[in-house]
């Protein structure tokens, strides 16, 4: 539910298939496609039509920042997505920020329950401004994730040069995606036979 926004705003730092890092919110622009694409899970100012501004775009990436940081918190001891590693703000500043954005919107739970289907909770809301409506909603997805059951199979994906956080499945699952799982299986084969060699087996392209 809205609960996955949380790791897709996350998400939006990722590998840029080049062995750098990319960011999907980098501009404005960026910023309104993604708002756009997800019209369905954020509150309702962010319909189809909605464009983000500088203003908008700044609030969110800081929102961001504290979301990585709680999301580098709970993939620990393990470490975190190498994208910000060097630069996460410590915690309890990531909790203020976060806590402050949820804190921006009152919303009251709304019962829904149309005729034939089951029922839902929707945030009934008075706020006017869809800067703070966007930024409240994330946070609230990004409340209930670190506060959910999905919480403790979080992971910061081990592949090199991969940067994504994302939700073990069932099973033996070390990798984001069968590709990176791939990557590191050559990676460390590559380590085992030619150690010592700077090898970069296989660059991202999947
Ligand atoms: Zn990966």
């Amino acid at each position: 539910m809205e609960r996955q926004l949380a790791l897709e705003l996350v998400s939006t730092v990722r590998h840029d298939g080049d062995g750098g890092v990319a960011d999907d919110l980098a501009t404005v622009e960026g910023m309104t496609r993604w708002i756009r694409e997800r019209a369905d899970l954020l509150p309702g100012p962010a319909a189809e039509g909605f464009s983000a501004d500088e203003e908008l775009r700044d609030l969110v990436v800081a929102l961001r920042q504290a979301v990585r940081a709680l999301f580098a918190l709970a993939v620990s001891p393990a470490p975190p997505s190498r994208a910000d590693a060097d630069r996460l703000i410590p915690a309890d500043l990531a909790l203020d920020r976060l806590n402050s954005a949820a804190a921006n919107e009152p919303v009251a739970p709304q019962l829904l329950w149309p005729p034939g289907e089951a029922p839902a909770v929707r945030p009934l809301s008075t706020e006017d401004d869809p800067r703070v409506r966007i930024t409240a909603g994330l946070a609230r997805a990004a409340i209930d994730f670190l506060a959910g059951p999905e919480r403790v199979r979080l992971r910061a994906c081990t592949a090199p040069r991969c940067v994504r956080y994302f939700v073990k499945g069932h099973g033996r699952q070390e990798w984001c995606k069968p590709a990176c799982g791939n990557r590191a299986r050559v990676a460390r084969h590559y380590q085992r036979t030619r150690t010592g060699a700077d090898l970069d087996p296989d660059p991202d392209r999947s």
